[in-house]
């Protein structure tokens, strides 16, 4: 599984980065996130799919 964050939609809720921390991270100097796995490992798929499904801006896009 891979993931990106959209950063046009990605609005600073942080809803990610507090489900999976291992995955999501605020960027330095910004207040979107980023994925800084990539592939993602199985273990953190669950959760990815969790916070994909409840960030509030749909900013979480799943690839593969
Ligand atoms: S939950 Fe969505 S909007 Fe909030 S930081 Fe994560 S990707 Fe961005």
């Amino acid at each position: 599984m891979r993931i990106e964050v959209d950063q046009m939609k990605c609005r600073t809720a942080g809803i990610c980065v507090m489900i999976c921390p291992d995955v999501f991270r605020f960027q330095e100097g910004s207040k979107r996130a980023t994925v800084v796995l990539d592939p993602i490992p199985p273990r953190f798929e669950k959760k990815c799919l969790e916070a994909a499904r409840k960030c509030p801006n749909d900013a979480i896009i799943i690839c593969c």
